[in-house]
């Protein structure tokens, strides 16, 4: 309890202004939307320009200054110190095509709005705030260039090759918007130079809306392994072949699937998740047996002992079924991601907000990728969570209540007032 006294001088009072809040968000959802197909501000289109002209604007109005780096990361900091390391917040204006109004929009709308807060009732403020929309972050281009240029993960090679799924290239787009891609390697920090993150983002999940609870305090963000697999048995006649001398290889994958549950149970943890999203059968004819069964595999979890002790169950249980089934069986890692820790300083912070403004948290953790992820290289990094209607997001039934929307962004206002003090 210690924590939340050494913050009682701090005005409970400090609230974010909330018209201003829900008008921003509003205008700014105007952007890039096509009626019912929801909007599409996809990285360094027109539209995404768009965006970023509208914020542009939005700092200026707010008597603060724009800047943009060599990642096309678009921001404002206030005071305009460069001395003193920032407490930084931010998240994305770019979406998936067909996306919701609030995922990544709130997390920058938020952090502008926690900028004029501060500026207006000028709180002296130990370190600048600072606000950050990363470019992006939805991964058009294969990645999320901003925060991963700004926390130096970025290769000139992953630059110069970048494609979409259309095949244009990254560093053509970027030229295309007045950037020069290789000028995101300059967008680098320094070790030290940010003090710390915090990002406001909605859920994506059903979880907070189920529990019932507003604000979520994120510990960790999952990591996860993807594998292309396959079981390979015999393809033949479907008429001919008695049952018991068949080798289907989709019999295996259907007791693979069924397996899942157990699989979890045994070596997952309570946040473990499993998933076969796409499966193919060779040859795939109605009539034939299926000689190969081709699937992926993506297990997420926020421990990485955990992720290493379901990798090797699962390569166990596969291989064990394809034995008894008289198949082969093997498998290629496409992708393999850490999970991150959210550092327990912004989680503290965070928490003595949600206290202050007498809010019970839920910890829990993101089973999404965030700018978050990669800025935790730089500084030390945390998230909070607001519900979203049914879970649903990259969708336009994407839904957070006003209410919830600005209780966020005064835990955030919050969270930044403690980290900058
Ligand atoms: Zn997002």
């Amino acid at each position: 309890m210690t924590v939340a006294d050494a913050s009682a001088s701090q005005p409970a009072a400090l609230a974010v202004d909330e018209g201003r809040l829900l008008h921003d968000l509003e205008a700014l959802s105007s952007i890039g939307r096509r009626d019912e197909a929801g909007i599409h501000r996809l990285a360094f289109s027109e539209d995404d320009l768009a965006g970023r002209a509208w914020l542009v604007d939005r700092i200026e109005a707010a008597g603060l200054e724009a800047r943009i780096d060599g990642a096309a990361n678009l921001g404002a900091r206030w005071p305009a110190d460069d001395e003193r390391p920032p407490i930084m917040t931010g998240s994305h204006l770019d979406t998936v095509p067909g996306a919701g109004w609030l995922d990544g929009a709130l997390g920058v709308v938020a952090g502008l709005e926690v900028l004029r807060v501060l500026r207006e009732h000028d709180i002296s403020l130990a370190r600048p705030v600072e606000l950050v929309a990363f470019s992006d972050e939805e991964g058009r281009f294969g990645g999320m260039l901003g925060s991963q240029a700004m926390s130096g993960q970025l290769t000139p090679e992953f630059l110069e090759r970048a494609v979409d799924l259309e095949g244009r290239r990254l560093a053509d787009a970027m030229a295309a918007c007045g950037f020069r891609a290789l000028d995101a390697l300059r967008a680098e920090r320094e070790p030290g130079s940010v003090e710390a993150f915090v990002e406001l983002h909605i859920e994506q999940g059903p979880v907070l809306e189920s529990a019932g609870r507003s604000i979520g305090l994120v510990d960790g963000i999952t990591g996860l392994f993807r594998w292309d697999a396959r079981f390979v048995g015999e393809p033949n006649h479907a008429g001919t072949t008695p049952m018991e001398l068949r080798r289907d290889a989709f019999q295996a994958l259907a007791e693979a699937s069924l397996g899942i549950p157990q699989v979890l149970a045994e070596h997952g943890s309570a946040r473990s998740r499993a998933t076969i999203g796409r499966v193919q059968l060779v040859p795939g004819a109605a009539n034939v047996v299926p000689g190969e069964a081709l699937f992926s595999l993506e297990v997420r979890d926020t421990d990485p002992a955990v992720l290493l002790a379901l990798s090797d169950a699962f390569r166990r249980q596969l291989a064990e079924i394809a034995r008894r089934r008289r198949l082969a069986f093997d498998f290629e890692t496409k992708s393999e991601l850490a999970p991150v820790a959210c550092h327990d300083r912004v989680q503290s912070a965070i928490e003595r907000a949600c206290r202050r403004l007498e809010i019970d948290p839920l910890r829990m953790p993101s089973g999404a990728a965030h700018d978050t992820q990669m800025l935790a290289r730089l500084a030390p990094a945390g998230m909070i969570f607001v519900p979203s209607r049914g879970g649903r997001s990259h969708s336009p039934a994407e839904w957070t209540s006003p209410a919830d929307l600005v209780r966020g962004a005064n835990v955030l206002l919050h969270t930044m007032l403690e980290l900058a003090r």
